[in-house]
């Protein structure tokens, strides 16, 4: 197992978030974990990613177990991360092509011969290479999320996690990224998205398959499931 959730609860004061889930997913499997609003699925991402700790229970991320990481050993979980957020959180002053370079340069990388063809492929992929030098203010809202993907695959990370990553998108852009995340995929990150549209669960290539996912009953599990 990959990610792997014993028995983890989370609490807010007296506000329960996530109680007692256990879960797992494998390398390059995709979940995708469906549920309303306010079911916990941002928790259980940012249990992930060790921005947060659990009340109770024990995550492990490939070889970090437990809650008690230095934060030099976090900062390194993070790397092995690419993380996509709702609301793409592109850095408004720098390029498209800088802001993938900079994933590249905080990963540890800073020769021009080793992050520019890095970024370039990664904007390849994504399909924006033409729009490398814009400003994010000068996309849309589907090519900034493109290049939020982009970041977040530039480092080759094991596992992307995706926080309604078509939130704020209209149906096109959202289909393409929902393709694009499934190409991801496909082409072997294990893949975890977070949502609260169905469609999203349904659309291939980011189809759902019911054993992955065994959240409490109070986890974003009612409408989890796993994928094909
Ligand atoms: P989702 O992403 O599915 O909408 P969240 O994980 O954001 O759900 O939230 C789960 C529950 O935890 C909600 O009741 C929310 O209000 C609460 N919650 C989330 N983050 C915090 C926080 N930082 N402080 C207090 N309550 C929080
Ligand atoms: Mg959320």
């Amino acid at each position: 197992m990959m990610i792997t959730f014993e028995q983890v609860t989370k609490r807010y004061g007296e506000r329960l978030a996530l109680d007692s889930v256990s879960w797992g997913m494998d390398e390059g499997e995709c979940v995708v974990f469906l549920g309303p609003s306010g079911s916990g699925k941002t928790t259980l991402l940012r249990l992930i990613t060790h921005e947060t700790s659990p009340s109770a229970g024990i995550v492990t991320v490939g070889t970090f177990r437990g809650s008690r990481l230095s934060r030099a050993r976090r900062a390194l979980l993070r790397r092995t991360l690419g993380i996509v957020y709702e609301d793409f959180r592109l850095l408004t002053d720098r390029s498209v092509f800088e802001n993938v370079a900079l994933a590249v340069r905080i990963a540890g990388l800073h020769a021009d011969v080793d992050v520019t063809p890095r970024v370039e492929v990664a904007l390849d992929e994504v399909g924006l290479s033409r729009l490398s030098a814009a400003l994010p203010s000068e996309l849309s809202f589907g090519e900034k999320q493109r290049a939020a993907i982009a970041r977040a695959i530039v480092n080759r990370p094991a596992v992307v996690l995706a926080d309604e990553p078509t939130g704020a998108l209209e149906p096109r852009s959202a289909h393409e990224v929902l393709a694009l995340l499934g190409r991801i995929h496909h082409e072997g990150s294990a893949l975890l998205v977070a949502t609260t549209r169905e469609e999203v669960a349904d659309a291939p290539p980011v189809a759902v398959e019911p054993q992955a996912a065994r959240p409490g009953p109070d986890a974003p599990s009612s409408a989890t499931a796993p994928v094909a």
